[in-house]
């Protein structure tokens, strides 16, 4: 039977710290770490996040700022409040949810941010400072995992590790990290040739393709360490992941679950780059 990696009680843990250090900040510093959540529009998934983001800031001691905004909001509109918070002392943090209406530029968008504020990473600044290394913040999904991985005592290091999935804000930077951290990664996307064959290589296998339950048990290694990023709504509504848990679990020796694996850390690492975005801002001030 694999190890259960449980991302929700991992995510606690963190959450716990990162309340620890901000009380300790804020006595140090007088400063109250904040963060901007801004979205456009009405789609029901985003805003349940939104909630959920801003509550967690409530739970390490966070202000924040939420700012919902109507689906017609113009580019000219948002970029108007993006330059607002930048300058705003208060908000240490500023994050748009994605995707935007499609009337909107996001490349623009993302651009217009103050990229020692682009707690999500995306800027291209931020994004280039990972190729190298050398970063400040790292994307929330790519970043949990890692720390799943740290906190179950897996390491990357020598491991053929294979992510499915090469989409910038979770696939890349993903492969970015394991290959940081002394993984031997390979990239698989919807042109790869005999997924399956390479799929079945994995020490560690990363599955982030919004495809409920492909993944079956005959394209994992047994023992191999299975993350699964995916968040797929079936008929009946209930979330699934990209992984079939049923057939996969008895193969591998860790599998994170979905709901409850990965999920819960993101929002955990928006907090931890929010926490150092205000450090950074305050050191500098
Ligand atoms: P995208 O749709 O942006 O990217 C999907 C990737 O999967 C693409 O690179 C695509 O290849 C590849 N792909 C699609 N079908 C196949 C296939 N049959 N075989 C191999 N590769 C395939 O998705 P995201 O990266 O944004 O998200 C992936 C999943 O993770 C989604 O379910 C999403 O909901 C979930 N997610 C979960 C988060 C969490 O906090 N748990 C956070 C973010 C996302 P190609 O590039 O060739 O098109």
């Amino acid at each position: 039977m694999a190890m259960r990696i449980d991302g929700k009680a991992i995510s606690q843990a963190v959450r716990a710290e990162i309340a620890a250090e901000t009380a300790k900040f804020k006595e140090e510093t007088g400063v109250t770490p904040g963060l901007a959540v801004v979205i456009v529009g009405e789609d029901p998934a985003s805003r349940v996040y939104v909630r959920n983001k801003r509550t967690a800031c409530e739970q390490v001691g966070f202000y924040s700022e939420g700012y919902e905004l109507p689906a017609e909001t113009t580019q000219a509109e948002l970029e108007a409040l993006v330059d607002k918070l930048n300058r705003d002392e208060k908000i240490h943090g500023i994050l748009v949810q994605l995707p935007l209406p499609p009337h909107l530029d996001e490349e623009k968008l993302l651009l217009s941010i103050d990229p020692r504020k682009d707690v999500d990473a995306f800027h291209p600044y931020n994004v280039g400072r990972i190729m190298i290394g050398e970063y400040a913040f790292l994307p929330c999904t790519p970043a949990g995992i890692m720390e799943l991985l740290t906190r179950s005592g897996i390491s990357c290091e020598g491991k053929e590790c294979v992510v499915v999935g090469r989409s910038n804000i979770v696939g890349k930077p993903m492969a970015m990290l394991m290959l940081q951290a002394n993984g031997t990664v390979t990239v698989c996307h919807s042109r790869t040739r005999n997924l399956s064959e390479i799929t079945r290589r994995a020490d560690i296998l990363v599955a982030a393709i919004g495809k409920a339950d492909f993944f079956t048990a005959d394209m994992v290694k047994p023992g191999a360490v299975v993350i699964d990023v995916g968040m797929n709504r079936r008929p009946d509504g209930k979330l699934t992941g990209d992984v079939d848990y049923a057939s996969v679990e008895p193969v591998a020796s860790a599998i994170t679950p979905v709901p409850g694996g990965v999920g819960p850390m993101t929002i955990t690492m928006l907090m931890k780059n929010t926490l150092r975005a205000a450090r950074e801002q305050t050191a500098r001030a």
